[in-house]
């Protein structure tokens, strides 16, 4: 048999081909990875997400009516704050307390925005505070340049593998590990749920001039692609643009346009200088529609101990 010199029989190209479609479905598949190319980009892994954008283009040929539009409108609100309440301040930082329905309630909602299970979030981003903008923090714009902090670090073998040693806390959740393993299951569901409710409006509701096509498109892969996007742009550029209240040893920024985007995740220098509270703005004006989100939940029960910000942090917010 004719064998590369440099090839193991453990771990030919061929077997980590495979071991990534297979991680497609199931990332815990004991397939080998590739770790001789941990930190480039694993295009055959990546794919879906590429066909994530190319699928919005689907829009030239669907078109838009209001409902989609709502659809798509309401989705980017329900999950940026599934995402900025539970997978940042709640999974990864742990700033209020809930019961744990409601928090696989939101975990599920949070495993909908195509960002993975709220292990690996949480995994990477406690990483990402322990050596934030020095070369081993994941995303760092000063480090990285700014199209690796905002799009490439997840796509390499390194950014998909969960470190469960960062996240013994979750880990304990048979419902969580579920969902970080099946992590497209819920994507798919969500995709398929639109799809089927355009139909039965196309056929009930044929006025309105909604179509499965259109919801599918509208309602998933736009308004999911631009979720994305906003998300990220917290990685990238509120670690560029944007005022520096504290001096912290990072590059973070506060950043106005970006809380409001991203529903109070822009005041992020303030967020690195004491990331132990829930609440995100200082200051009365720095508007953190997540923080007023989880005060309504509060009242209603849903959660509880909502982390303060501390008086002395406050008093330093203020000079
Ligand atoms: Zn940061
Ligand atoms: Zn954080």
């Amino acid at each position: 048999m004719n064998v590369h010199p440099n090839a193991t029989p453990e771990s030919p190209p061929v077997a980590h081909r495979v071991g990534t479609l297979r991680r497609w479905f199931d990332t815990s598949t004991a397939a080998p990875v590739d770790t001789a190319r941990g930190d480039r980009i694993d295009w055959l892994r990546a794919s879906p997400f590429v066909v994530m954008h190319l699928a919005c283009f689907g829009a030239i040929w669907t078109g838009v009516s209001p409902v989609a539009l709502w659809v798509a409108l309401a989705l980017y609100a329900v999950r940026m704050f599934s995402l900025t309440a539970f997978y940042h301040r709640y999974f990864s930082h742990r700033t209020f307390r809930t019961s744990r329905p409601v928090q696989f309630v939101f975990a599920l909602i949070g495993a909908s925005c195509v960002q993975r299970g709220p292990l690996w979030w949480a995994a990477h981003h406690r990483h990402h505070h322990r050596h934030t903008d020095t070369l081993l923090d994941p995303h760092s714009p000063a480090v990285h340049g700014f199209l690796w902090s905002h799009v490439g670090w997840f796509l390499t073998p390194n950014g998909f593998r969960t470190e469960m040693a960062r996240v013994p806390d979750l880990a304990n959740y048979p419902e969580l590990r579920w969902l970080d393993r099946f992590d497209t299951a819920i994507p798919v569901l969500l995709a398929i749920a639109l799809f089927g409710l355009g139909k039965v409006l196309e056929h009930v509701a044929p006025g309105l001039g909604t179509t499965g096509w259109q919801m599918l498109v509208w309602g998933f892969f736009i308004s999911t692609t631009v979720l994305f996007h906003a998300t990220v742009t917290i990685n990238s550029l509120a670690h560029r643009f944007g005022r520096r209240r504290f001096d912290t040893d990072d590059d973070s920024r506060n950043n106005v346009w970006l809380a409001l985007l991203t529903f109070g995740e822009g005041w992020h220098n303030n967020h690195h200088f004491f990331p132990g509270t829930v609440r995100q703005g200082f200051r009365w004006w720095e508007i953190d529609l997540t923080y007023y989100g989880l005060r309504v939940m509060a009242w209603l029960g849903l959660v509880h101990d909502l982390k303060p910000i501390p008086a002395w942090v406050a008093a330093k917010a203020k000079r």
